[in-house]
């Protein structure tokens, strides 16, 4: 059946769409992190929707599961095709068209395989907005971002992914092509069939190309980094700058010194920011308006008369924001070098953030000698990256701490991903956190869709 499965592939995309060579095939077999290696028959690499659509038929035909992959940044080993016997990894990579761009209409539509940096640029070169922003933008493809409901640093103004998805095209597991690349801010005929991709991490079919909210873009930005005695002063700061700063305040970033201190570590050239203090947010605000600056330096001056700030520092420059936002962007990169992890991606009800970093902290503390806590994450989203290292001398592993901190977050009645996704890495997971009834919608709706699993097996379910 494989020897004529590869022919068949074969016949439809170019030589440079179909990787069997084992070599090259390998950083499309192993996650971001290093963590997880898998295998597959072959890498694909279509460049138009009809030719994903004739390769999910030929997988069909011939039995083979799908493991779609984007920029291949995903956290949950989502794209990783891990235990399976024969799939393929169907890359999106060379599928990066700008199909439309509506400056007037405020929509840009792309292919699926568009990296994030690109599609942010264009929709600037159009004097617009595209909000969506995290770490991995200059690899992550839109079709990842969509299938894993991204969110990132601009959540708390702009909303994830599900928010800035007007249409959808997607190829079905029976290689069927549904066309809803429509630009309709209003449509309600019907089930919002597109909204079943967002989050669908593969499972479901491969998204192709899309439609894309864009806003008006902010002329004056605002951008400090504050340091803060503990976690109270953090929530209190955010309500303080929700107040006076309204739908203006865009981000609000959460660290902790451990993480500031590990970039030092990896980059000792670079510059302490602000004198050592528990915890840092990282604010920025961006208007049309004028007085945006005026605006948060009043806030944080009251902020520091009050005693919720400890210490700030307003950018004054384009190079001094992006030297500020280094230090929350390079986290996860420093965090990868400085070795194993365990990754926990939570979020709980906004105020409850203090009470769950503490008590998470302490039980991890208590629990495991030499594991070291690197918290933080997006404070606005009450979603807080709460990772843990290691202890070098091997005595605890990832799963052991992962079910404590779990644990934790079901008591805060949270979730176990606020952003990364289900994927492989957390799967066995999910039914300790979902009750029975929404388990069997869920499994209910795979089945309807893709009835012989063969869309991104091991993933999720
Ligand atoms: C440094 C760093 C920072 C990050 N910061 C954030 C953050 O702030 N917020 C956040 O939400 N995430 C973050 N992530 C995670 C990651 O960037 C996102 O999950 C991103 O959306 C993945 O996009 P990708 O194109 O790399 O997808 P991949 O990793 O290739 O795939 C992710 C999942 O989507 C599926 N998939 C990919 N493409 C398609 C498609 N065309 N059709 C159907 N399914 C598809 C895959 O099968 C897989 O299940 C970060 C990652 C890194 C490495």
């Amino acid at each position: 059946m494989t020897d004529a499965f590869l022919p068949a592939l074969a016949g439809i995309v170019d030589d440079a769409g179909l990787v069997t060579d084992r070599a090259r095939m390998a950083s499309y077999l192993t996650d971001w992190r290093g963590v997880f290696t898998g295998d597959a028959l072959a890498v694909v690499r279509p460049r138009t929707t009809d030719e994903v659509a004739r390769v999910v038929q030929a997988c069909a035909h011939h039995g083979v599961a799908i493991v779609p992959q984007g920029g291949n940044t995903g956290l949950a080993a989502g794209a990783t095709p891990l235990g399976l016997e024969r799939a393929i990894v169907l890359a999106l990579e060379r599928m990066r068209a700008i199909r439309t761009l509506d400056r007037e209409g405020f929509t840009i539509g792309v292919d699926a395989g568009c990296v994030l940096a690109d599609v942010q640029r264009a929709a600037e070169e159009a004097g617009r907005l595209f909000p969506l922003a995290l770490a991995a933008e200059g690899s992550a493809q839109i079709g990842g971002l969509i299938a894993t409901n991204a969110g990132g640093t601009a959540v708390l103004r702009y909303g994830s992914m599900r928010a800035l998805v007007l249409g959808l095209e997607a190829v079905l597991p029976d290689g069927r092509v549904v066309d809803g690349l429509r630009a309709l801010r209003k449509d309600n005929a019907g089930y919002d069939w597109k909204q079943l991709f967002v989050g669908s991490e593969g499972t479901l079919g491969v998204i192709t190309a899309a439609v894309l909210r864009l806003f008006p873009r902010n002329r004056a930005t605002a951008t400090a980094l504050v340091a803060l005695d503990d976690l109270d002063a953090a929530l209190a700061l955010f309500g303080m700058l929700q107040d006076a700063l309204g739908e203006t305040l865009a981000a609000c970033e959460l660290f902790s010194e451990r993480c500031l201190e590990l970039q030092l570590a990896h980059a000792p050239q670079r510059e302490r920011p602000l004198p050592r203090h528990p915890w840092y947010l990282l604010i920025e605000a961006g208007s049309s308006l004028p007085g945006l600056r005026d605006a948060l330096e009043a806030a944080l001056a009251e902020a520091l008369e009050r005693e919720i700030a400890a210490e700030a520092v307003l950018a004054e420059s384009s190079a001094q924001r992006d030297a500020l936002w280094l230090w929350r962007e390079s986290i996860t990169e420093s965090e990868r070098r400085e070795g194993a992890s365990a990754k926990h991606d939570v979020s709980v009800a906004l105020s409850s953030i203090p009470a769950f970093v503490r008590e998470a902290t302490s039980a991890v503390e208590a629990s495991f000698a030499g594991a070291r806590v690197l918290a933080f994450g997006h404070v606005g989203d009450g979603n807080v990256h709460f990772n843990v290292l290691l202890p070098p001398d091997g005595s605890a592993s990832s799963e052991e701490i992962n079910a404590l901190v779990h644990g934790i977050v079901r008591r805060f009645r949270g979730s176990i991903t606020a952003e990364h996704g289900i994927g492989r890495y957390r799967r066995d997971e999910l039914s300790s956190h979902r009750s029975e009834s929404e388990l069997s919608l869920m499994r209910a709706i795979k089945t309807a869709v893709d009835p012989d699993g063969r869309m991104n097996p091991g993933a999720l379910f």
